[in-house]
């Protein structure tokens, strides 16, 4: 697994963003440049002073952009270079508690998006950048504003924002009609048609009506939108008919994932009662996303292992799982279409992820 935050030293009183640089292709005023390299770790000097990171080369670092956080002794590896899956964590406060959450919230928040901005602002050309949670519209005035100015300074960016679609309104039409929103896609989850059965699995009464509200708003400013749908148990038989629900309702968005459970937050203490072997039975899958196909909905699916998917589905399956945090199987070694498959997640049960491989 990739670390994401590093032990770090600094003389700086406050965080703030720098770029690594070992000072191949120059050093500009956000660098902070290498001027030591040891078994330890890597030694760099830059406006903020004196910056020590143990544990990672300064090769494996070059051209990152981290937040430094000199109180807490750590450096966040915000925007690897060259990773397509870099995201912004921008809070961790949310109001929904869905059963199967990955993150559990938290009570607090810390404000970070000055520091995000700036981040953003050195991003490497061309990069797509995420944003997710927590609920990242609980400040939804700075968000978009983050996203506004960066797109502005940056046209060449673009954003995937995670969001349970609770607080658009009809306030928002205009804003989100700017052409900058061209560069910006909401990736959005819903979990079932049937809004007893969805208000159960995120925890919150009233929260299919209010996503209802939301998605009428961002049809209206003709938003992009990856709608996103988490296999439980809970919802696995009700696919098909969620199916002809984004069918009748959703035509406008741009794809919908169906996504494997992460056994990590709240569904790994959960996970016997959660996950649902989709290799034994891909049936009500496989008639939803046929459903959808027949109607003009894309379909794609995430964190399914491609061997474990029936042939006539394969090719929907996706790499979708972070670099950082994806592994394979030993017995995976042989099969040649790793490069296109997702793994499983680092923290899989490993002798299920090994039972379960065909290498293809
Ligand atoms: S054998 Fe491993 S790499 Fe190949 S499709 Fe299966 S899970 Fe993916």
């Amino acid at each position: 697994m990739i670390r994401l935050t590093l032990p770090a030293a600094s003389d700086a009183e406050a965080p703030y963003v720098a770029r690594l640089n070992t000072g191949r292709g120059g050093v500009d005023e956000a660098d902070a440049a290498l001027v030591d390299e040891d078994a330890e770790g890597v030694t760099y000097l830059g406006r903020h002073g004196v910056l020590a990171i143990d544990g990672a080369s300064a090769t494996e670092l070059d051209r990152d952009v981290v937040i430094v956080d000199p109180v807490g002794g750590r450096a966040e590896r915000i925007l690897r270079r060259g990773s397509g899956h870099n995201t912004l964590l921008v809070t961790e406060r949310c109001d929904q508690l869905c059963l199967m959450c990955s993150q559990p919230p938290k009570k607090t928040h810390v404000d970070r998006f000055a520091l995000f901005e700036q981040a953003c602002l050195l991003a490497e050309s061309d990069s797509l950048i995420g944003v997710s949670g927590g609920e990242p519209t609980l400040y939804k005035d700075d968000l978009l504003g983050m996203l506004e100015r960066v797109l502005a300074e940056r046209p060449d960016l673009e954003f995937h924002v995670l969001t349970n679609g609770q607080f658009f309104d009809d306030d928002d039409v205009a804003r989100l009609r700017d052409e900058r929103y061209t560069r910006v896609s909401w990736g959005i989850p819903i979990y079932a048609a049937d809004a007893a059965l969805h208000d159960r699995i995120v925890g919150k009464d009233g929260a299919l009506s209010r996503l209802e509200k939301s998605m009428a708003v961002l049809a209206r400013a003709g938003a992009r939108i990856e709608l996103r749908t988490v296999l439980v148990a809970d919802n696995a038989d009700a696919l098909p008919r969620l199916a002809r629900y984004v069918a009748k309702r959703l035509r406008f968005i741009e794809v919908w994932s169906i996504m494997q459970l992460e056994n990590i937050g709240f569904a790994r203490a959960r996970w016997a009662s959660l996950f649902v072997e989709h290799a034994r039975d891909f049936g009500p899958i496989g008639d939803a996303i046929d459903y959808a196909a027949l109607h003009g909905i894309r379909a794609q699916l995430f964190n399914f292992p491609r061997c474990t998917v029936p042939e006539p589905w394969r090719d929907l399956a996706r790499a979708s799982i972070s670099d950082w945090k994806r592994r394979y199987a030993d017995a995976c070694a042989p099969c040649r279409e790793r490069d296109a498959c997702s793994g499983f997640f680092e923290w899989h049960p490993i002798q299920q992820a090994e039972d379960g491989v065909t290498p293809l």
